[in-house]
């Protein structure tokens, strides 16, 4: 576990993992008998950690926004600098705001988060991958999400029916944004283990983010807002990519300081 940055925590969470327990019971119970084959399971669990298998993947969950999402391969593991993305849909929120679009939803975390925050939200999230988006529904039913539809498909291909045109207050995504020479360069943790499709977007990382920002203003009220998630380094070219439709475009700064989420209202 010598690469592993909080290797005692990890150990534990593992461990619990192998004897199936919450961490209550784990402090509650420190002379707990541990049979054969959950030792077994308990090394498995360490050696594949100790190879760069994402803690994620092998406790088979991830908790975002104070909720636990199931995650496993082939699912984008949702990261606390998404949240900033919730938080910032949450404060330009106000009553009578409710059509949401998720894009890219992954195992349905944003999506999920708004339902729990936004009270009387209609939300449908797509993806263009199916193991994600059952993810994403096995995670709905797992949290109790209230009003979220799922239907796969690429961008804004699952808004094409004419309700959607000009009817949405939100539009929100963390898209892929990684540009494919800086993929190679990405910890292996990441580059061995999680999907290319759901972090990589072509030669300039731009791809996605400008394609998200030429069509949402086709489904967007009047007003409406296109909520991003960028890269660190994305702040000039992305603000660069908004026309004359938008209004108010604003760059966020995530828990370190950097450039995260973009804001925009169309005109
Ligand atoms: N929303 C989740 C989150 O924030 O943790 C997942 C974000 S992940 C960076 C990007 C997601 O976009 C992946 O789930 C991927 O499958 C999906 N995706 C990739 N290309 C897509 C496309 N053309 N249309 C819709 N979704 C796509
Ligand atoms: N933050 C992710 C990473 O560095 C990239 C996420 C994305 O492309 N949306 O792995």
């Amino acid at each position: 576990m010598k690469d592993v940055s909080c290797p005692h925590l990890e150990t534990k969470l593992l461990l619990m993992e192998s004897l199936s327990i919450q961490e209550a019971q784990f402090h509650a119970h420190p002379q707990k008998k541990v049979f054969r084959k959950q030792e077994r399971e308990f090394y498995r669990l360490i050696f594949k950690r100790s190879c760069g298998f994402p803690l994620a993947y092998l406790r088979g969950k991830k908790e975002f926004w104070s909720l636990e999402y199931q995650v496993g391969p082939g699912v984008f593991i949702p990261r606390p600098e998404t949240e900033l993305l919730v938080e910032k849909v949450i404060e330009l929120w106000s009553e009578g705001k409710e059509i949401i679009v998720d894009i890219g939803t992954g195992t349905g975390n944003i999506a999920l988060s708004l339902d729990l925050e936004i009270p009387n939200a209609r939300i449908l999230a797509t993806d263009v991958d199916s193991t994600a988006l059952n993810t994403a529904r096995k995670n709905s039913l797992l949290n109790q999400g209230k009003n979220i539809q799922f239907i796969q498909g690429s961008l804004f291909v699952p808004l094409e029916k004419k309700e959607w045109v000009e009817s949405c207050d939100f539009i929100v995504s963390n898209p892929p944004y990684v540009c494919e020479k800086e993929w190679g360069n990405l910890q292996p943790e990441i580059k061995n283990h999680e999907p290319k499709k759901a972090v990589v977007a072509g030669k300039r990382g731009l791809e996605f983010i400008e394609k998200l920002i030429q069509g949402a203003p086709r489904y967007l009220k009047p007003g409406g807002y296109l909520c991003l998630e960028i890269g660190s380094l994305q702040k000039s070219s992305a603000l660069a990519l908004f026309g004359r439709e938008w209004k108010s475009v604003q760059v966020h700064n995530d828990m370190q300081n950097l450039p995260r989420v973009v804001t925009a209202q169309k005109s």
